[in-house]
């Protein structure tokens, strides 16, 4: 099964273009929409979740239509919020159990089986009698995945899960997502380049409700070897770097000043070729360089 966007747009009253006539096929495994705040993501992610409408296009889930067939892509659906509220005074397990009911598992038995499966799977069986009030973001992330599953999603949505998360809180709760299975589909936005390159096999980067790219990371990592290029520079120089190059990114490193160009050519300068990873294929898209040239044969 496979997620069909077609022309989607969406503009808000206040005249905020959110999505400009996005077209994207989304199929199964991690997904990662990538794009920097007020992109559009969250725009897209709740209007898939069919949470809110769009103003035009279409969105098939396999062979239903999702802006209008709500109730059952509902049913397929799991979807962590980028903010949600938990009730801090009951437990995850009383939580689980109170969305799992809401869920239609009537059954009793085999709603604890579920339930605690799920809480096992998340890692957090051991606090699963504690008040929800006193989770950190990462047990909370867990338990938001957790309520995401229940009802097995064949859709699953999580919208700027990692934000805010400590590294090894990131770590984990990238693992997590790793396991959740390949059959199903998972759309992961973010605007951390690192939980794209962890964890995605296809991803999409957006900015000011347009789609700049989509593929593979992979091969858009290798579609910029030989283009990208860096140095150090005195902060000062940067208006004047800034209007001779491609600047994509600027840096700190060290306490220095460091840019990326994106180039096809050697830019002179005093530049060196280094080899480009996800975050400068994100950079350069954003700087709206065209990354699907062919690369330039290096002298
Ligand atoms: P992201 O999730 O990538 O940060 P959003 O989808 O939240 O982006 O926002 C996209 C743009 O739409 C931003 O400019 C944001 O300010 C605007 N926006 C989002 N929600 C609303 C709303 N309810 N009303 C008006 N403008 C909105």
């Amino acid at each position: 099964m496979k997620l069909s966007i077609s022309n989607l747009s969406k503009t808000y009253a206040n005249g905020v273009e959110a999505l400009k006539n996005i077209s994207l096929t989304i199929p199964a495994g991690m997904f990662g929409l990538l794009g920097p705040n007020g992109a559009g993501k969250s725009t897209l992610m709740r209007t898939l979740a069919t949470l809110q409408e769009a103003d035009s296009g279409s969105v098939f889930l396999g062979e239903l239509d999702v802006l209008d067939e709500k109730d059952a892509v509902r049913r397929m659906l799991g979807y962590l919020p980028q903010d949600f509220g938990l009730y801090p005074k009951v437990s995850p397990y009383e939580l689980l159990d109170h969305f799992a009911v809401l869920k239609g598992l009537s059954d009793k038995r085999r709603r604890k089986e579920v339930v605690l499966g799920l809480l096992h799977q998340t890692n957090l069986y051991d606090v699963r009698n504690k008040q929800l009030g006193g989770f950190s973001g990462g047990m909370r992330q867990r338990f938001g995945i957790a309520q995401a599953l229940l009802g097995d999603p064949k859709l699953i949505i999580v919208d700027e899960p990692t934000a805010g998360l400590d590294p090894e809180e990131r770590v984990r709760f990238h693992n997590l997502l790793s396991d959740i299975g390949d059959d199903k589909i998972v759309i992961l936005s973010t605007h951390i380049v690192s939980d794209v390159a962890d964890l995605c096999s296809q991803m999409a980067v957006i900015n000011q409700g347009q789609l700049l790219l989509t593929g593979e990371p992979m091969q858009q990592v290798a579609a910029i070897q030989g283009k990208i290029w860096a140095r150090f520079i005195a902060k000062s120089e940067l208006p004047a770097y800034g209007q001779k190059h491609s600047v994509i990114s600027t840096r700190l490193l060290a306490g220095r000043t460091r840019i990326h160009v994106y180039s096809d050519e050697h830019p002179g300068d005093g530049f060196e070729p280094v080899a480009g990873d996800l975050e400068d294929v994100y950079f350069a898209a954003i700087a709206g360089c065209d990354t699907r040239r062919p690369a330039a044969v290096l002298a």
